[in-house]
């Protein structure tokens, strides 16, 4: 029987996802207009922060938090060197390096002791990356950061729903940002936003929004002013409404969506828990996990990884380590042995399908087909 290819990752939409578009677009304000502020108040007042901004992408906003640090050319940021592009490039975009950190072997979670090693007079902040969606070990971080007086940039673009104590992913940092992006924990299709508690990080990434524009298109219509001034060089990186209304909607299941992929990654957790072969990652504490990817290690990845493919299975490997992309190697001269840890890793890495909708069936599928493989290689 040939299954249905069965994706890592894919969103949930529902009718009343649907209706929420629909309404949008009968609204008469696709974009600039109150949903946009229900969605940045919505998410925020979720996540216990007192400021969020909508951006036209996760991308965007990492954007924005660099540009809202003013680094100059040669300024430094660390960031872990397992993680999606998009948290190194933002660094490239505002023409400061990224300096790559080794991560944890059991949980490819930055390292807070290799951090240590890599500040320098030119280093400004660090971009913490809640890999897989488990948070990083914020204590640290935050330790580190203030005693060598750096900004804290986290990436919670896997982690949106975890928690720690009482904090929610996205308020650890002085600048966090979530994507919304189909395969993350909701979508707007593409979409980002920044959290922050800073007045003045927020105001400046709203102006950086919208071309370096003083007001926004709602407060000039109120006011009935023509005039704005611009100072810096922005964007166009705003979120429309159509897109905040369906993140809207989105944002209710939430919660259910992360316990659901919770009680999938416990069951995958106990299906491998006496194989000499699969070895998930380490979950440090439940509560701090939103499971947006479910990572195991094991050997003759490529092999593995073929054949899941040939039964359908969609299976991924996150991420190749960023220092050995060509663009990194070219632009600033890394190279392997950089960070022997994520290169190690990166060569027994295996996502297998995690998603609020896969099906018990399909899950038993992917866990015997992964069984029979590694037992045969
Ligand atoms: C998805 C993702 C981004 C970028 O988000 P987009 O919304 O796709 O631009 C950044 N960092 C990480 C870790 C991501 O997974």
């Amino acid at each position: 029987m040939a299954k249905k290819y069965i994706p890592y990752s894919t969103q949930s939409i529902s009718q009343q996802d649907v209706a929420a578009v629909i309404s949008a677009l009968q609204s008469g304000w696709l974009t600039g207009g109150k949903t946009v502020e229900n969605f940045e108040k919505a998410v925020s007042e979720y996540c216990r922060v007192p400021y969020g901004t909508a951006l036209s992408s996760g991308t965007a906003a990492l954007h924005a938090c660099m540009r809202a640090l003013h680094l100059q050319p040669g300024d430094e940021v660390i960031v872990p060197a397992i993680s999606f592009i998009a948290t190194a490039n933002a660094v490239l975009y505002e023409q400061a390096t990224p300096v790559f950190c080794d991560v944890s072997p059991d949980t490819l979670l930055i390292n807070p002791e290799q951090i240590k090693k890599h500040i320098s007079a030119k280093t400004k902040a660090v971009i913490a990356v809640d890999f897989a969606g488990q948070l990083c070990d914020y204590e640290a971080l935050i330790g580190i950061c203030k005693e060598a007086d750096l900004y804290l940039v986290a990436d919670c673009c896997h982690s949106l729903g975890a928690s720690f104590g009482d904090v929610k992913s996205g308020a650890f940092a002085d600048l966090s940002v979530l994507s919304f992006h189909p395969v993350k924990q909701i979508t707007t299709g593409e979409g980002g936003m920044v959290l922050t508690s800073s007045k003045s990080f927020y105001e400046d990434i709203r102006r950086f929004r919208n071309h370096g524009i003083s007001l926004d298109p709602a407060q000039r219509h109120k006011l009935h002013q023509y005039t704005y001034t611009i100072d810096e060089l922005g964007y166009n990186y705003r979120l429309t409404d159509i897109q905040s209304a369906l993140g809207l909607s989105q944002l209710h299941r939430l919660d259910s969506w992360v316990s659901k992929r919770r009680t999938i990654a416990e069951r995958y957790d106990s299906e491998f828990s006496n194989s000499t072969s699969i070895t998930p990652l380490t979950c440090r504490n439940i509560s701090g996990h939103a499971y947006h990817l479910y990572v195991i290690k094991v050997p003759q990845r490529d092999i593995v990884f073929t054949k899941m493919r040939e039964r359908n299975i969609g299976v991924n490997v996150h991420y190749l380590p960023i220092h050995l992309h060509n663009l990194y190697r070219k632009k600033i001269g890394t190279h392997e042995g950089l960070c022997p840890i994520a290169e190690e890793s990166y060569s027994s890495i295996l996502s297998i399908p995690i998603f609020p909708d896969l099906s018990d069936d399909d899950q038993q599928y992917i866990i015997d087909s992964l069984k029979e493989i590694t037992e045969a290689l």
